[in-house]
Parts: C-alpha cells; structure tokens; sequence
C-alpha cells in the first residue's frame, strides 16, 4: 500500500511574514487530513524558520534543488548535508524549470540524486516532456532517458528510497492539466520500467503527478491507480486550496 504524497513547490514566492501566515493556514487545516503526507518546499532562506515553524505537525520540509557536489568552494550552492541540517526529508531534483532554466543535464540530475541520498534524504525526481516531445511522440523516449540517466549511476535499489514526480512541461503553471488518462498512461510506463528491475520497488515507488494540480481537478487525476499523490506549484501557496488537494489524496 502506497501512500500518497502531496508535495507544494513553492517555487521563488512569499516573504517572511507571508510563509509564517501560510505555514499557520496549513498546520490548522491539515491537522484533519492527514491520511495524505504532506510536503512543503520553500526557498532555501526560509527553511530553517519554516522547519521551527513546522516541529509539532506532520507536514514534511522538503528543497527545491540541491548542489551535487558535498562541500567546499562552490560560490551560492548549498549541499545536502545543510538541507538536512535545517531539517529537509525530502530534495526535488530535476525540476524542468532547472533543466530548462539552468541547463541542468540528466546526468547532472543523477549526480545531484545521490547527493541526496548519500544523506539519507528522499529525492524527489522530476521527469516530462516538453510539449514539442509530446507531439512528435517521444514522451516515453524522453522520460525513460531522464529516468535511465538515475539509474546508471544509482542502480534500482536508490528508487525504493525515492520519489519520482512526472510533470509534463507543458502542463507546469500553464492551467493546463494533463488529463488523468494521459497522465496515468505515463505513471504506468514508469512504474512497468522500475518493476521490469525490481517487482517489489516498482509496486511500491512513489509516482506523484505534477502540472496545474489544483482542488477542482486534483480528485480525478488521483483517482487513477498509478498516481500517487501530487507536486504541486501555484496551488501550494494556498492553504485552503493546498488542504482540499491533500484531503483529495487521502
Ligand atoms: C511545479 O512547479 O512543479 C508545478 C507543477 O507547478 P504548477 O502546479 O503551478 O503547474
């Protein structure tokens, strides 16, 4: 039995005052529905507050990227063994705002994955196509490469410790949802290739979707049998929007 994750990628929003009255909203309106884990990811400034602010609720602190390298001279990065200081479980990694925006390679991914384990945190991997991908039919090649990128370095085994989010590039932050049967048909892809290694890891890895998740359309998408929750952009900076998608995975 899986169960579900809702994560909030709270991307590069909210100040101080702003996260402290929403982590309040959430702490409040999730105590009731808790049968979904919930995750949240602020900027790495306010992490450490965010953590304080979360130390008696169920809520799980997660960031948003991570350096791929461990310590030493590399100006502005922060390393796994800081995230896991201030109180992170859980790492995204790949984002496509970072593979696109930054130009982070699948192996680049890879490395910054085992980053994340080597400290006992639980990578969350992204994985998707761009719209472009989709259309001329690559969806499958496209995620397959990315997730094949993780496991030459990490091998199956790091998946049984991992959680793999597919979001379609063009359904992030666009409105535009995949539809609960397309985005199954790829959460059925995934999990048959990490089953096809490993029967037990791939009947019981995390597959969340991601992509313009909100409360209206969250209960159809998590109704289908390989997902398993969701990550969750613009709909995580509300705490009634962001209770009524975890109350929808539960
Ligand atoms: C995301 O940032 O991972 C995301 C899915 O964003 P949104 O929910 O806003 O589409």
């Amino acid at each position: 039995m899986r169960q579900p994750l809702v994560a909030g990628n709270w991307k590069m929003h909210g100040l101080r005052a702003e996260n402290a009255t929403l982590v309040r909203g959430l702490i409040d309106q999730l105590r009731s529905e808790m049968r979904a884990e919930a995750l949240i990811c602020p900027p790495f400034p306010y992490l450490l507050e965010v953590s304080r602010l979360l130390k008696d609720s169920d809520i799980a602190l997660g960031a948003q990227s991570v350096c791929a390298e461990a310590l030493g001279a590399f100006t502005g990065e922060v390393s796994a063994a800081m995230l896991k200081d201030v109180g992170c479980r859980y790492v995204l990694v790949g984002h496509s705002e970072r593979r696109q925006i930054y130009g982070e390679s699948d192996a680049l991914v890879a490395r910054k994955f085992m980053a994340v384990q080597s400290q006992k945190l639980v990578p969350v991997l992204c994985v998707g196509e761009t719209l472009e991908e989709r259309e001329g039919e690559r969806t499958h090649a496209v995620v397959s490469r990315q997730i094949d990128a993780v496991l030459a370095v990490a091998g199956v085994g790091a998946i049984g410790h991992a959680v793999i989010a597919y979001e379609p590039v063009w359904a992030i932050g666009t409105g535009r949802n995949a539809s609960p049967e397309q985005a199954q048909e790829v959460h059925a892809m995934i999990r048959a290739k990490v089953a096809a290694l490993d029967a037990t890891i791939g009947g019981s890895v995390r597959i969340l979707y991601g992509g313009s998740v909100k409360a209206s359309n969250a209960r159809d998408l998590f109704a289908m049998p390989d997902i398993d929750g969701g990550l969750v952009g613009g709909a995580s900076l509300k705490a009634d929007e962001f209770a009524q998608i975890c109350a929808a995975a539960g």
